[in-house]
């Protein structure tokens, strides 16, 4: 049928140079017409017919909110070398299927929850397809960050199902959430480029920009970022920019910082700000140098010193740079509160019910206020 799922991708992915977030395909946005509803039974390409889309949740706005800093490797690093291999070497459409607030698990019935559940959202999305099938991978065994993403693979998905997984990009009902990732194709750039500790500016809107206009100040006279960007500047829009002169001022006009407390193992709650940059680049190894300069500086300001730090991990949609209390898709309306999970959970849950360390068993990584080990990936 076809070769490989990354000749097909590429196809539908070849717009993925595109600048900033959101899309993580051009052809989708164009034509998301969930309203008006397109009548019944004469789906586009590439996307569900509405009777069956009707079935799941729909995003609060136009889109789905973009998950910022998730790589295939940064969703593949709990799974052992050996799995990941394995994974490679089957055949066919294949896919990556990231379950809304579920951890990285041993216990074999929480496994198995999940996968049951993400059966039942794929035979709702896709009735009569009795090939897909959902593959689980063994963890490894050192320490993975609490919040972190536990991968299924799916295959047996037809061209047009990765088509439409790859357009809908979220699946969700009231029991499972469930973010889809085309396997082997790398994710879409978005402009987060780095969290740091250290600026004395407590959240709060106006400190945000503050500390925007501080961290721009310090860049613009950092030689290693005018330098960079002197040499790599593809993804700068020239007919807005059209003298390289105002590349860099003009860069560093998109960088904004959101900010919150953050508790950290041996202090207390201290401000982290994200800091997001229009990625002056595209080009991949480029790109990874860029995030990787600016995880090098300190970040010296009239508000102290900005030094990288490790990032908040959601573990609602598994995308740095806030929080569970304010991701935007626990927000919508019906989003699960909990993970498809093997065990009863108690009638009512204490605050922040799931995850707070106290769990369901056999997840040796949980707990302990051990979120802010620096050495995750
Ligand atoms: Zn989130």
């Amino acid at each position: 049928m076809f070769q490989s799922t990354s000749s097909q991708s590429t196809t539908a992915l070849e717009g993925d140079v595109t600048p900033l977030p959101q899309d993580h395909n051009d052809e989708s946005d164009i034509q998301r017409p969930r309203d008006p509803t397109p009548p019944p039974h004469t789906p586009l390409p590439g996307l569900l017919p509405s009777n069956i889309r009707s079935r799941f949740i729909t995003p609060t706005g136009t889109n789905w909110s973009t998950i910022y800093g998730q790589t295939l490797e940064r969703i593949l690093h709990p799974i052992t070398p050996a799995h990941q291999r394995d994974w490679k070497s089957l055949e066919g459409n294949k896919f990556l299927a990231v379950i809304s607030r579920l951890k990285v698990t041993r216990s074999a019935a929480d496994r198995v929850a999940a996968m049951t559940a993400l059966e039942q959202l794929l035979a709702t999305a896709f009735p009569g397809n009795v090939a897909i099938d959902v593959i689980l991978g063994d963890t490894i065994q050192e320490h993975v960050h609490p919040n972190s993403a536990y991968p299924f693979l799916i295959l047996g998905l037809t061209d047009e199902e990765t088509r439409i997984l790859k357009n809908e990009v979220v699946l969700a009902n009231e029991s499972i959430a469930t973010f889809f990732y085309p396997y082997d194709t790398s994710l879409p750039i978005t402009d987060y480029a780095v969290s740091l500790e250290g600026l004395a500016l407590p959240p709060s809107t106006q400190n945000d920009t503050r500390a925007a206009a501080e961290l721009a100040r310090f860049l613009s006279s950092a030689t290693e970022i005018t330098h960079f960007i002197a040499q790599h500047n593809d993804n700068i829009p020239f007919n807005e920019v059209p003298n390289p002169h105002n590349f860099v001022r003009w860069t560093l006009s998109t960088l904004r910082v959101t900010s919150s407390l953050v508790k950290r193992r041996n202090t207390g709650p201290i401000p982290i700000h994200n800091v997001f940059i229009h990625p002056p680049t595209t080009e991949p190894a480029a790109y990874k140098r860029w995030i990787s300069l600016l995880h090098g500086l300190s970040f010296d300001t009239r508000k102290g010193t900005g030094k990288p730090t490790t990032a908040e991990l959601c573990n609602v949609c598994k995308s740095v740079a806030h929080s569970e209390d304010s991701c935007a898709y626990a927000a919508i309306p019906g989003w699960p509160a909990t993970p498809p999970s093997g065990q009863t959970t108690p009638a009512q849950p204490t605050r922040g019910a799931y995850g707070r360390g106290r769990g369901r068993g056999g997840n040796s990584e949980r707990g302990r206020g051990s979120r802010m080990n620096p050495g995750w990936a």
